[in-house]
């Protein structure tokens, strides 16, 4: 995706037009600061949760940049070479430039959520020793709204213990 830092430098457009709000500006006035101090994204975002930034500039179709990249461009300047910013905060509408950190795509896959699934499918016992075989794995569907969010796999031992505890 285009940085935003390239749309600014373009020394051959300036804004003709007293409505032109510099990024900057527009980014502030469109997102929801929360308790954890998330800036929240009001306006459009991708599939992935991820905000878009409608950049206009006189003369060019308008351009459409990743909304926490251009925030944090705009303050820390342009993400270096083969990285890619990632969400310490773990919510990808967030654009608040505090909670993005420079990552390599490894270490970004490292940290995904959908890695923590994985890298728990592949363990062959549950926390406490118990091997995963099918007579002794339950699966639980986690869901949210009524929509199935993932799967995880419980150990029946595990849920035996604790009822014979709990009575
Ligand atoms: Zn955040
Ligand atoms: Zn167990």
């Amino acid at each position: 995706m285009t940085s935003i830092l390239d749309l600014l430098a373009r020394p051959d457009i300036r804004p003709k037009t007293a409505k032109w709000t510099h990024p900057v500006e527009r980014i502030r006035q469109n997102v929801t600061i929360t308790d954890e101090g998330c800036w929240i994204w009001n306006l459009r975002k991708n599939n992935w949760g991820y905000g878009l930034l409608t950049f206009y500039q006189n003369g060019y179709k308008p351009q459409t940049v990743s909304a926490h990249k251009a925030s944090w461009e705009l303050v820390r300047g342009r993400v270096p070479e083969g990285m890619m910013l990632d969400h310490l905060c773990r919510r990808p509408s967030c654009v608040n430039p505090a909670h993005l950190e420079p990552v390599t795509n490894r270490e970004n896959l490292l940290r995904s959520t959908l890695t923590v699934a994985y890298r728990n499918l592949a363990k062959t016992h549950c926390a406490k020793g118990h091997e995963f075989t099918p007579e002794n794995t339950a699966i639980y569907l986690r869901k949210n709204n009524g929509k199935v969010t993932g799967r995880e796999r419980r150990c029946r031992t595990c849920s035996r213990e604790r009822q014979r505890r709990a009575a």
